[in-house]
């Protein structure tokens, strides 16, 4: 495979003469074949003009028209065959069948939205019809839709190289919503990134879409914020840390124009097990709570990093099953060697806390970022008073709290920051006796699951991946679902337009046949 080692502007695939940088196996630490270079200032600043040319027309596109667009590009990514699987598992360590799995989540999520937009009721058609007779004033006749932003900056996440990258949830939704846009290679998989980038050009001269309706840059932090203060660029999607997400937010509302960046930072994802589900399922619990945990190397943004108990009889077996099946775990190999890094930090860090006491730790898989899956044991009162306990540490790591009763548990819900996912085991009788909890966790976080573990996030309509603060930058948004499609769009109301003039969404007739709320009342 023979990479580039370029910048993609639009259909435009150019080299500068920075110095190169290779990608590292994380497994071997061993340097990978092709050669990549930060893009140039002047690089973004014409990738993110082309955006804004490219929106104009883009934008205009039908449903249709961009529905074949997203189907293309997922035909272009089977197209890409082994040669995509063998390169992403090698710059990020995971498993085939994994990535594998990753590609089918990346394409699907493609075709789903392909779908959304050949329905095409998403733009949220709302029509109240004139009332030329009312009373004291007439009404005019007044349409509204949701119509795309303009040309959006896609930070490709470290940790979903296929379906959170440059061809991820993020870019989906804004091409779907009718939005240009530029991402940014994560460096940890730049050839990955570039394959996609090649599939995603070819779908675009293919089915005929304009110059510029998709870029790739490479880089780091600098390119980063180059592309978030350029003018020509109207919002952003980001996956990863709070540290990066929070500073390219701040960044943005300092902006002259300031825009939204949708970030979607650290979670901690608590579990509450219940007393009669602890009696009834607590070693298939604790075993499930192990796997969740270890699962992907930790590397999900979904990984319970909390797991809270009331102290019961059975809680000490509990215990017992969480040790014994944590100290048989083995840890896989870690994204990048700075996420090991940042992992062995924050296990160092609750190692050295007050009262926070080993529980379980599993051993390492000896690759060269392999990392050792651990879960520590604190009391309620730790967590209630020592905030770093109930902060993300991005691996295979949780901490499980005892907590003395039902109080305890609705004052830890209550004490917990934003996050995307809370999870409950319980029997029917359990949860309607905790029904005060769920309404604290409502307010809380995106997602609440009953009996599941928060891995695995389904892409489908009613999908909340999303969270309050830190967990994300917008409460009000998910990443992953089609109602990530309205992080890129804005309503507009058009106030006595003529049917001519009227985009078909709104036309007297419903041409497209769509789902629309006409005086109140939702018909086709
Ligand atoms: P990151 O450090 O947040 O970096 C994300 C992207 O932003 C990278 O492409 C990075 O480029 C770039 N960047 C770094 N500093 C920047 C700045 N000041 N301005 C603009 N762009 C900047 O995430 P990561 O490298 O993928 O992983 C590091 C840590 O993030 C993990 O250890 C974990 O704690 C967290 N993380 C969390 C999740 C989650 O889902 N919760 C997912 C992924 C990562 P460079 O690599 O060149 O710096």
């Amino acid at each position: 495979m023979i990479f580039h080692g370029k910048q993609f502007i639009g259909f435009n695939i150019v080299a500068n003469k920075k110095e190169t940088f290779q990608a590292i196996n994380p497994a071997t630490g061993e340097k990978l074949d092709g050669f990549f270079k930060e893009a140039t200032l002047k690089e973004v600043e014409s990738a993110a003009e082309k955006a804004a040319k490219a929106f104009a027309i883009y934008r205009k596109k039908s449903g249709v028209e961009k529905a074949i667009f997203l189907e293309t590009i997922a035909e272009e990514i089977n197209a890409l065959g082994d040669a995509l699987i063998n390169r992403c598992c090698s710059e990020s360590g995971l498993p085939v069948a994994r990535i594998t799995g990753e590609r089918g989540r990346t394409t699907g999520q493609l075709l789903l939205f392909a779908q959304l937009l050949r329905e095409g009721s998403w733009v949220q058609a709302s029509i109240d019809t004139a009332l030329p007779e009312r009373l004291p004033l007439p009404r005019p006749d007044i349409r509204s839709m949701q119509i795309a932003l303009g040309p959006v900056a896609v930070f490709g996440a470290s940790n979903f190289p296929l379906a959170f990258s440059v061809a991820g949830g993020d870019t989906v939704s804004a091409l779907a919503a009718g939005c240009s846009i530029v991402v940014k290679a994560h460096p940890a998989h730049p050839g990955t990134c570039e394959l996609i980038a090649s599939a995603i050009t070819k779908a675009a001269q293919k089915t005929n879409m304009p110059d510029g309706v998709f870029s790739m840059v490479h880089g780091g932090a600098k390119v980063g914020m180059a592309l978030v203060n350029n003018k020509n660029i109207k919002a952003v999607g980001f996956t990863g840390s709070f540290k990066v997400g929070k500073a390219l937010f701040d960044a943005a509302a300092k902006r002259k124009e300031p825009i939204p960046v949708y970030a979607e930072m650290g979670s901690v994802n608590p579990v509450f097990v219940l007393p009669e589900a602890l009696a009834q399922n607590g070693e298939s619990i604790a075993q499930g709570f192990t796997n969740s945990v270890n699962l992907g190397v930790g590397q999900f943004c979904t990984n319970p990093g909390m797991l809270v108990v009331e102290n019961k009889i059975e809680t000490d077996v509990f215990f017992q099953h969480i040790k014994t099946a944590f100290d048989a775990s083995v840890g896989g190999t870690m994204l990048t060697e700075g996420i090991q890094k940042n992992f062995q930090r924050g296990v160092a860090h609750l190692q050295s806390m007050n009262e926070v006491h080993v529980l379980g730790e599993g051993k390492s898989n000896e690759t060269h970022t392999s990392v050792t899956p651990v879960v520590f044991k604190v009391d309620a009162k730790e967590i209630l008073t020592q905030s770093a306990l109930s902060e993300e540490v991005f691996g295979p790591s949780s901490v499980v709290v005892l907590a003395s009763g039902k109080s305890d548990l609705v004052a830890i819900a209550q004490k917990l920051d934003g996050h995307l996912t809370a999870t409950l085991f319980g029997t029917p009788q359990d949860l309607i006796e905790n029904r005060n909890l769920i309404a604290v966790l409502e307010q809380k976080v995106g997602r609440l699951i009953i009996n599941a573990f928060p891995t695995g996030v389904e892409v489908c309509h009613s999908m909340v991946h999303g969270g309050n603060f830190p967990a994300t930058t917008f409460p009000n948004s998910t990443s992953v679902g089609t109602n990530a499609i309205y992080r890129f769009t804005k309503p507009i109301c058009y106030q006595g337009f003529t049917d001519e003039l009227l985009p078909d969404e709104l036309k007297h007739s419903n041409p497209l046949k769509i789902v629309r709320r006409v005086d109140g009342k939702y018909k086709l």
